[in-house]
């Protein structure tokens, strides 16, 4: 199966009211490309539950707060394509910037998120959300799709953007997706690639980490859990940005474990000059 690039906004939608025309249902993975195996899971569960697939492929230049991480962002679009037509993905849109923003990119979406952009990422990347914010409104507004699928990875960008659709009644349903690991257990990242060998296979130590906060959330303190979770990701080749135990729902840092039903474990840690995030459901209201 053919997956067919496009890069206008009016060609894309052409193709979309005719699907929807024919009563086809539509799914949409938003990435920036470097696309790996833990993108190509959410392409497949949009392809197992939607009968069209767009894939979006755009480095958005509003969610960078750091120039040096945007400029080094990896941009690989022939390779992209070829891994999305190996799994069959309909469509790749890949837009230029004055695609997405032709009237500047000073417009931006005016919701509430009740403070949810402002912890946590949103306190080290200063600008961050309100770009993701910008840039997924922006492009469900131009593919209007039924579902749009996103990974657990970004815990607090689902979060956000799941608030966004629901304060503005936006009419597509957020589908979550699992975190896709390497084999050592370091969650896939596009920035993987700018790490050494050495580095990449030291970075284990995070999901380990978190599986061990997992294992004792209802038996240590908090401050135990904290504690312990700190110093194993403090090392000469690591710089620990934070980890936390928040709530799921506020992403407010916990104070008292036995106060919630819903915990989630969150890091960002620098290794060999990359900034690696991850997290962890360590306790959950679902059965
Ligand atoms: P990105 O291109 O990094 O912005 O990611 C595009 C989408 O893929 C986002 O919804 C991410 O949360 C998701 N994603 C990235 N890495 C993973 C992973 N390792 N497992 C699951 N989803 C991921």
């Amino acid at each position: 199966m053919v997956t067919k690039t496009i890069n206008t906004v009016e060609a894309l939608q052409a193709l979309i009211s005719q699907h929807k025309s024919e009563g086809k249902s539509v799914g949409f993975v938003p990435t920036m490309g470097a696309l790996h195996q833990g993108h190509l899971t959410l392409m497949q569960q949009s392809l197992a539950q939607n009968e069209v697939t767009v894939c979006s492929i755009y480095v958005n230049p509003t969610q960078f707060d750091n120039k040096d991480d945007l400029e080094k962002y990896p941009q690989v679009l022939e390779a992209d394509v070829a891994l999305l037509e190996s799994i069959g993905v309909d469509y790749c849109f890949a837009p230029t910037n004055a695609e997405v923003y032709p009237d500047g990119t000073q417009q931006t979406v005016d919701v509430n998120l009740d403070g949810l952009d402002e912890k946590l990422e949103g306190e080290h990347r200063p600008g961050h959300f309100a770009g993701v914010v910008q840039v997924v409104h922006r492009l469900l507004d131009i593919v209007k799709p039924d579902k749009l699928y996103m990974g657990q990875k970004d815990f607090q960008q689902f979060t956000i953007i799941g608030k966004m659709i629901d304060e503005l009644k936006m009419p597509v349903d957020l589908v979550v997706c699992p975190i896709s690991r390497e084999e050592s257990g370091l969650a896939r990242s596009s920035r993987n690639v700018r790490l050494s060998p050495l580095d990449r296979a030291r970075g284990c130590i995070i999901n380990q980490t978190l599986l061990e906060a997992k294992e004792d959330i209802t038996t240590l303190s908090l401050e135990a859990l904290l504690n312990r979770a700190r110093q194993r990701l403090t090392w000469e080749w690591t710089d620990l940005e934070y980890f936390e135990i928040i709530d799921g729902h506020t992403l407010d840092p916990i104070k008292n474990v036995r106060h919630h039903t819903y915990l989630v474990g969150v890091v960002a840690v620098w290794i060999g000059g990359v900034r690696l995030i991850d997290n962890r459901v360590l306790l959950s209201e679902k059965p």
